[in-house]
């Protein structure tokens, strides 16, 4: 009754207000209407191609055509195919062959397709990015050992220790390549400039003046060359060293720098 009371309390005015609102929205979707349903705009249907590339037939018969603005999403990319579907309505078009199904595309809105391929596309060359640093640490890393094995065999040869000292010639193989060929050690291992077999003999004087003599301790004179000069005498010294090794003659090792360093 309050209903009715209320109804009737209703200006003819307000009635043809709201009657002018429907037909003014009635009148917007009409401009909306494409060639089939209008209301398919809003659906994600799966039809069935035709002859005519730009009509479908839904499976109750009704003949569509996509709306203006949408576009086609050629198969392929499941990844991108998922994303527009999610971002709003589509259509799935496909061919039936005998039992087997073909896709021939996804229509939804160009807005759509577009955004989903730029997000995509972005995370991509982003996993794409981390994946190639990560193939390429790992090939310097590989190359680097590699570099080092091979930078530890010249440092065993050049030393060409008498079989009697040929473990301590593997040791201080190891720990010269160890000190010299870290990435980036900036050391003599490293360094182009030095041709391939001086670099072994540059590596173990550099690293005999650290590990077996005072070097690192000197309190040399602050004057021009004289650094240099002391360098040069201590790997003269190192090199005495390094050749009595190379004799088939016992030593005591505790008296022997090179031996006490690589114990
Ligand atoms: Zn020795």
């Amino acid at each position: 009754m309050t209903g009715s009371i209320a109804r009737a309390s209703d200006s003819e005015g307000d009635l043809a207000a709201r009657r002018h609102m429907l037909l003014a929205s009635r009148n917007r979707l009409q401009s909306l209407r494409v060639p089939g349903n209008v209301a398919v705009m809003f659906e994600s249907l799966t039809l069935a191609p035709t002859r005519d590339p730009h009509v479908f037939v839904s499976s109750d018969g009704r003949r569509l055509t996509p709306p203006a603005g949408w576009a086609c999403l050629p198969p392929g990319d499941a990844g991108l195919t998922r994303r527009v579907k999610a971002a709003g309505p589509s259509w799935v078009v496909i061919e039936q062959r005998g039992r087997k199904k073909f896709s021939q595309g996804l229509w939804a809105p160009r807005e759509n397709i577009e955004h989903a391929r730029a997000a995509l596309e972005a995370e991509r060359s982003t996993e794409t990015y981390a994946r190639k640093r990560e193939a390429d640490v790992a090939r310097r890393e590989r190359t680097h050992a590699a570099y080092a094995v091979s930078f530890e065999h010249e440092v065993y040869s050049f030393l060409g220790f008498a079989p009697r000292w040929d473990a301590l010639a593997r040791e201080v193989a190891r720990k010269v390549a160890a000190h010299a060929t870290p990435v980036g050690s900036g050391t003599v291992a490293r360094t182009q400039r030095i041709p391939i077999d001086e670099r072994a003999e540059a590596a173990v004087i550099a690293w005999m003046r650290h590990q077996t003599t005072g070097y690192d301790h000197m309190k040399i004179e602050r004057v021009a060359g004289r650094r240099r000069e002391v360098r040069r005498e201590l790997a003269q010294l190192s090199r005495a060293v390094i050749d009595l090794h190379r004799r088939d003659v016992p030593h005591a090792p505790h008296a022997c720098s090179l031996c006490r360093a690589a114990a």
